[in-house]
């Protein structure tokens, strides 16, 4: 049997054993995926402990993503975003990689959404790092707007092509932009957003990293103003496909995941 697991803290919630152990179900693997809760000081010891083992590949999440990158062999792209989510002990030494990027982009892909003009992304936490990342290395010009401005502008001058801002230059940004991610934690279990609503238009797709809840006050002002909406659950699926199909070489079965997420979610 193939184990793969969960390294984080807490992880009690996690919705990933259900959307992965969904995968195995329905290609017939012999796997299970497990949850792990280390202490901070232990990360590296978890690490090297989980490849002694055999475990086949971990996903890694809050507090650890960034500390990760320490204990790991990162592709370019985790290097550069700063943090792993996903590693693989295939080869000689664990290989670290960061799926959110790709989540991202892949679940605004599945919408249809051209990843090409401007992208707006709202945040420069760790989920900002990732989208900005990955939406530039799509060719998008990537505009950063960040509540402590001086982050936005921080993570701009590592990305390609990228301005930072405050908050207040929303309305002008999104006027002429084609892409607007959420990465900021506003509206999590919370009626608000980070958007004003009259800032929202039709020829906008806005994805909003925000899971819980599905529907957030973004995702119903920018359906209201016409826009092309993209659910956070997406992002979280396709971080999850991919993570899978680096483990196993294989197509991810997308819809029993997609399900088995989505029950978890309601
Ligand atoms: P983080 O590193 O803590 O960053 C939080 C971001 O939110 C920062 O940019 C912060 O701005 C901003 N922020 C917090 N409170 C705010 C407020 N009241 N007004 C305006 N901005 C505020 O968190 P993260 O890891 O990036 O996660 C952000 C969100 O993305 C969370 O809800 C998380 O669940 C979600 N997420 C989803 C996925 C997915 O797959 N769907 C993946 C990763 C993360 P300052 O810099 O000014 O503090």
């Amino acid at each position: 049997m193939d184990v793969f697991g969960l390294l984080g803290n807490p992880v009690g919630h996690s919705l990933s054993p259900p959307m992965h152990e969904a995968a195995y179900d329905e290609l017939g693997f012999d796997a299970r995926y497990v949850t792990f809760e280390p202490a901070p000081d232990d990360l590296g010891a978890a690490i090297e402990g989980a490849r002694a083992l055999g475990i086949a590949g971990l996903n890694v999440t809050i507090p650890f993503k960034q500390d990760a990158l320490a204990h790991v062999e990162p592709d370019d792209l985790a290097a550069r975003i700063g943090a792993v989510n996903t590693v693989d002990f295939s080869g000689e030494v664990p290989r670290g990689y960061n799926t959110d990027a790709v989540g991202a982009v892949r679940a605004l892909e599945h919408h249809d959404v051209p990843l090409s003009g401007t992208a707006v992304v709202v945040g420069a936490g760790g989920a900002g790092r990732a989208v900005a990342f990955g939406l530039a290395d799509e060719g998008m010009t990537v505009e950063i707007a960040n509540r402590t401005a001086s982050k936005a502008d921080a993570l701009a001058e590592e990305v390609s092509g990228a301005t930072g801002h405050g908050l207040d230059a929303l309305g002008d940004l999104l006027a002429g932009a084609d892409v607007l991610v959420n990465c900021t934690s506003v509206g999590m279990d919370e009626d608000a957003t980070p958007v004003p609503a009259d800032a929202l238009h039709g020829d906008l797709a806005v994805l909003d990293a925000v899971y819980s809840p599905i529907e957030t006050r973004l995702l119903a002002d920018a359906a209201a103003a016409g826009a092309t909406t993209v659910d956070g659950a997406w992002m979280l699926l396709y971080q999850g496909v991919e993570a899978f199909e680096r483990w196993t070489g294989e197509d991810a079965p997308v819809d029993a995941m997609n399900e088995a997420l989505r029950a978890g979610l309601c």
